[in-house]
């Protein structure tokens, strides 16, 4: 199964890609994560990223594709994948299907997460992660158990450089005006599936798990 969690910043795509990861036991993509993580280690590609993520833009093309190349042709992709937080541009989703292609696969769905402009704010304030193990918290609507301390290994909780203020509003501008007419690319190839994302997690899980239930065999199992 290859799936894509589409919507805007803080829509959930990674809480609920994480969750579909463990039912199917595939791994989750998150070009987000993965530049982190080259970002912190101090690498070429973390070097180039940092520029452009620190201003809320996205990082090139070329740059985010081949880093989701590398990871499709990985053997623990062999079964399927979640990507969340990519394709993010009408030339991403163009190189992720010659990738699928030469990885003799497709696409098996899309889906979009929607949640209010409001919404997206309150949710991007009140985020807070673990630097130790990625958990995401929420001050608003999953605190930790005691205040900025992960309730799994202790460690003190962070805001992530791009969830302050001064670059939300650009985040959102750029998912308003790059990203978003990727639900008209994937509506118009069928594979596009709506899911309220203004509820509680488990609700939207189970949502998403109604849907992927609701597919035939072949569409979850294994490659
Ligand atoms: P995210 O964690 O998905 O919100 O991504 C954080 C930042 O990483 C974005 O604001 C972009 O600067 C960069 N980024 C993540 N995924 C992509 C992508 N597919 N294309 C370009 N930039 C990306």
């Amino acid at each position: 199964m290859q799936l894509i969690l589409f919507g805007p910043p803080a829509a959930g795509k990674s809480t609920q890609a994480e969750l579909i990861s463990k039912v199917y036991d595939i791994p989750h993509v998150a070009t987000g994560d993965l530049l982190r993580q080259d970002v912190r280690e101090g690498t070429p590609i973390g070097r180039e990223a940092k520029k452009y993520m620190d201003r809320g833009l996205l990082v090139p093309d070329d740059l985010v594709v081949r880093l989701v190349r590398e990871h499709l042709k990985r053997r623990d992709a062999m079964n399927g994948f979640v990507l969340d937080g990519f394709p993010r541009t009408v030339s991403q989703a163009a190189a992720l299907n010659g990738l699928m292609k030469a990885l003799g696969r497709e696409i098996s769905a899309v889906i979009d997460i929607e949640v209010s402009d409001e919404e997206v704010l309150r949710r991007i304030s009140g985020r807070r992660i673990c630097p130790t193990c990625d958990k995401i918290y929420n001050v608003y609507y999953n605190p930790p158990q005691v205040p900025d301390i992960c309730d799994d290994d202790g460690s003190k909780l962070y805001q992530r450089d791009d969830d302050r203020e001064a670059v939300v509003e650009r985040r959102i501008e750029v998912y308003d005006v790059q990203t978003k007419p990727l639900i008209a690319y994937y509506r118009r190839r069928d594979l596009l599936i709506d899911i309220s994302g203004d509820k509680a997690i488990d609700a939207v899980h189970a949502e998403i798990m109604c849907f992927l239930k609701s597919m035939p065999e072949s569409f979850t199992a294994p490659f």
